[in-house]
């Protein structure tokens, strides 16, 4: 495995993260050192730079740098904090495997288990491999400092078969932990059919929820380095091609990343021929036109999808059946399908338990890009749920402004009534004092 580091001469710094985006705290032309704040925001993570240089421009979604040729990677410039998940926040750490979470928010709860994931199992990603290529310790070393702080009594390696006897090895120094290394299928790696496998347990909800972390093999590392030697998550490796990975600093533009691989000559050969970018596994990834963007947290695999790794043209479904006994959920993926657009059907259906691991994909003679649907549906769903949370909260913030008004104009009418009251009795006294007035004078 063939792991190199790249020297970017500029970082385009994507302040987009996971469910917001942070807020830049410098400015252009500014010079930053390497490990500086750039960006934050209290709901996410914050943003360092990964090198010394000047800031060539600042947007709502990216920080442009131009980095100084003799910098390095340095420790972040900020006083640790005591708590742990503060602490944890404050380093950057999000999940390497792919979706970028805030670690400090699937961290929290009480767990009971801690399952380190190193079931890389989707072609072509292989920055596990590269990982423990260049620091088999480091994962174990973060898992050791997740299960402390958190006082996680059970510790669980779930390795595939090529990756056991790296952990067997290391078990000694950890003899309380355990190696499981379930039967390979697809979708294995998936949080859900990896905890059901390891346990028989069936997730409802975060894994957190019911006493279990799943932590994948970068984000341990990450969090070791953060811990021991002050480096907060501002690099990443990310596996190239089918052989290549790169210990990168996020926003390295991704045209740095791509020309030395075989699967691409380069970047401007890419863009003349049309072809897209695959950020992520075959099943799981996304396919992007964006091939002049910086590297993000999330991205852990790049590959070219050239005519070899593109689909068959989709064809009707027929009802075969084929795709219902191999779905690790027992979901029924053709009803899934049927329902794509429903999204009250695709929820009885059960679309939430699905892992788009793509098991379905791989038996369906239509060739229908059954996973692809699914992750579009789930992902329409979480925004519709979320709008849907957005509105009812505007709906409660209304009826609570609808009552305030209500009550400001009732308090109104009773101290004009007050007044009026008042007012009468005072014409009253006048014309008494004015009446008496009267006799006297008479
Ligand atoms: S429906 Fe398909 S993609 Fe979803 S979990 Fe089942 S087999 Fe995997
Ligand atoms: S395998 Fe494909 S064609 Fe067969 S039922 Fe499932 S979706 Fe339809």
């Amino acid at each position: 495995m063939l792991v190199t580091t790249r020297q970017p001469t500029q970082l385009h710094i994507a302040l987009q993260q996971y469910a917001t985006r942070a807020l830049p705290q410098v400015q252009a032309h500014q010079h930053i050192a390497s490990g500086q704040c750039l960006a934050d925001h209290p709901n996410g993570v914050p943003v360092y730079a990964p090198r010394a240089g000047r800031v060539r421009s600042v947007s709502a979604q990216c920080i442009t740098i131009d980095v100084d040729t003799d910098s390095h990677e340095a420790p972040a410039l900020v006083e640790p904090h005591d708590h742990f998940l503060e602490r944890v926040r404050q380093g950057a750490m999000v999940g390497l495997g792919g979706a970028a979470f805030p670690a400090h928010h699937k961290w929290r709860g009480t767990p009971h288990t801690l399952v380190i994931n190193a079931m890389e199992c989707e072609a072509p990603i292989h920055c596990d491999r590269a990982l423990l290529s260049i620091r088999p310790d480091s994962p174990l070393r973060g898992g050791e400092i997740l299960a402390e702080a958190l006082g996680i009594a059970r510790c669980v390696i779930a390795a595939k078969a090529d990756f056991a006897p790296i952990f067997q090895s290391m078990l000694p120094r950890v003899p309380s932990w355990e190696l499981f290394t379930p039967a390979p299928h697809r979708g294995i790696g998936a949080e859900r059919t990896l905890l059901r496998a390891l346990d028989g347990a069936t997730l409802h909800g975060p894994a957190s929820e019911q006493g279990y972390i799943v932590a994948n093999l970068g984000t341990l590392d990450a969090l070791a380095r953060w811990w021991d030697h002050g480096f907060a998550l501002t690099h990443r490796l990310v596996s190239v091609g089918n052989e290549q990975a790169y210990w990168a600093a996020l926003g390295t533009p991704l045209p740095d990343l791509l020309p030395d691989t075989q699967d691409a000559q380069n970047t401007e050969n890419a863009a003349a021929h049309s072809r897209t970018l695959r950020v992520g596994g075959l099943l799981s990834g996304t396919l992007s036109t964006e091939h002049h963007r910086g590297l993000q947290a999330q991205d852990n695999s790049l590959s070219w999808d050239d005519a070899s790794t593109a689909p068959l043209p989709a064809e009707p479904c027929i009802r075969c059946a084929r795709c219902a006994p191999v779905c690790p959920e027992g979901l029924l993926p053709q009803q899934l399908h049927w329902y794509q657009h429903q999204s009250e059907a695709l929820v009885a259906l059960g679309i939430d338990a699905c892992t788009t691991c793509g098991a379905c994909d791989s038996v369906c003679p239509s060739h229908i890009p059954l996973a692809a649907q699914f992750m579009r549906a789930k992902k329409t769903l979480r925004t519709q749920r979320s709008i849907d949370a957005m509105a009812e909260r505007a709906q409660a913030r209304f009826a609570v402004r609808n009552a305030r008004q209500t009550r400001r104009a009732e308090q109104a009418v009773e101290r004009r009534a007050q007044h009026r009251q008042g007012d009468k009795r005072q014409d009253a006294i006048a014309a008494a004092l004015a009446k008496r007035r009267q006799r006297k004078a008479s």
